[in-house]
């Protein structure tokens, strides 16, 4: 009741008492011979007493008002502070979930959700909109309909291609439907990595065996096989064997720049990469190519020194490799609080087409040349490896026909005092 109609009732109540109360004594004043002022003051007292009635009815309203209306605000604030978690907990899920109704409409979508597809403001947009995908709409329906769980594994084309597991379940009798996916792309994308390593790793294998058994078939089965064509085929034999013997070394330096947490320790890098320099020089010569390192003398780096030994091999030997005839530079600088070592040569350069694959294990722009230098087509995996173990980056830049620089960049804490620049 409010205090309007408490005051109008009041009014409207003491008016008519003050009437009947006048109009009575004005009754019986000639009957009885009452005064009528008695009737006046009978009406006024009443009036006060209903009035205290009528107060203290208010008072006692207005509390349980107070009352109901504090415990509304509480609930008010709990009800919030629910919803404020369970948003933070879906939120916080790594599984896209939506809630939709019997006609695959969005009613609720959490942040992964809204990542996955990338949309800012899905909700009362259709399912099919939102996600491009027919399949996923077709899941939420049959769930709807069925009243049943459906699951299905779908690739979503937009808006990249992934792969996703959905699961589709009915939640209410109000028919809607909860709806999870949970991106799975890395997931297929490392077993086929992995199955392709495999595949790889039996292809070459069996490359060099092959050449193996038929080198030592012919000799065997030709007694009369002469002294020189048997010295030519052991050696072929031989350099198989080596090939077979630096590809084992390269997968257990993979796999253990894969699988060990880099164990750092203070390591001067410009000692590292001067000393695979000057290790490279007879090769760079006997090629004709020019191999310079351009750098401070000294280079403290966190680091662990065997592994960046080897990505400083792997580089400068690949620049010898892919280089006929010209020059390489092999440089150390320090930008910000990042050591940076590059290795630039006026080679033969990488296809902008194959650029993006040359880092992925056994990947060869050439087959035949890189059986010609020896390479086994993991030196790039296993720089990128250790690098990015060590909390770097590697960036390749080439062009065809012009050259290629390699750059790889470390953080680092501090760069020795007193570097001076030297060439060798
Ligand atoms: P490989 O043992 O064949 O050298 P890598 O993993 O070291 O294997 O290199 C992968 C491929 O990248 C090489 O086969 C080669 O085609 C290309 N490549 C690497 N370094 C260079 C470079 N400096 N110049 C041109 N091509 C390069």
């Amino acid at each position: 009741m409010n205090r309007a109609l408490i005051y109008s009732s009041a009014l409207c109540y003491g008016g008519s008492a003050i009437f009947a109360g006048f109009a009575t004594s004005e009754f019986l004043h000639p009957v009885a011979g009452i005064n009528p002022a008695w009737g006046l003051l009978t009406a006024a007292a009443f009036m006060a007493a209903s009035g205290l009635v009528l107060q203290g009815f208010w008072r006692t309203q207005h509390e349980v008002l107070l009352e109901r209306q504090s415990r509304i605000e509480l609930l008010d604030a709990q009800l919030s502070q629910q919803a404020n978690a369970v948003d933070s907990l879906a939120d916080g899920l790594d599984i896209a979930l939506f809630i939709c109704d019997s006609k695959a409409t969005i009613l609720y979508a959490n942040r992964p959700a809204l990542q996955l597809f990338r949309f800012s403001d899905p909700v009362g947009r259709t399912l099919l909109a939102v996600t491009l995908s027919h399949e996923l709409e077709q899941l939420v329906l049959e769930a709807s309909q069925t009243q049943l769980i459906q699951h299905a594994e779908l690739s979503f084309a937009y808006p990249a291609d992934r792969v996703g597991l959905a699961k589709a379940w009915p939640h209410d009798r109000a028919k809607r439907v909860f709806l999870s996916v949970y991106d799975i792309t890395d997931l297929r994308r490392l077993e086929r990595v992995r199955r392709d390593f495999v595949s790889n790793v039996s292809h070459e294998l069996r490359t060099p065996l092959t050449i193996i058994r038929s080198m030592s078939e012919t000799i065997l089965d030709d007694p009369g096989i002469s002294a020189a064509k048997r010295g030519q085929y052991m050696e072929k034999i031989m350099s198989e064997v080596d090939r077979l013997a630096l590809m084992a070394n390269d997968l257990l330096v993979l796999t253990a720049a894969e699988s060990q947490a880099v164990t750092k320790a203070p390591v001067d890098l410009a000692e590292v990469f001067r000393g695979v320099t000057d290790q490279l020089l007879p090769k760079a010569r006997e090629k004709g190519v020019d191999l310079r390192y351009s750098g401070p003398f000294a280079m403290i780096v966190p680091a662990h020194a065997e592994q960046m030994r080897q990505v400083a091999l792997n580089l400068i030997d690949n620049a010898i490799n892919y280089t006929v005839q010209g020059r390489i530079i092999v440089a150390l600088s320090q930008e910000g609080a990042c050591f940076v070592a590059s290795v630039n040569d006026s080679g033969l350069g990488i296809a902008s087409d194959d650029l993006p694959r040359i880092f992925e294990r056994f990947y060869r722009v050439d087959k035949g040349r890189s059986r010609g230098t020896g390479g086994t087509g993991l030196g790039l995996s296993i720089v990128k490896h250790i690098v990015e173990a060590h909390g770097g980056t590697v960036l390749v830049d080439s062009s065809l026909n012009v050259g290629t620089t390699f750059s790889i960049r470390l953080p680092m804490l501090e760069i020795a005092e007193g570097s001076a620049s030297e060439e060798s």
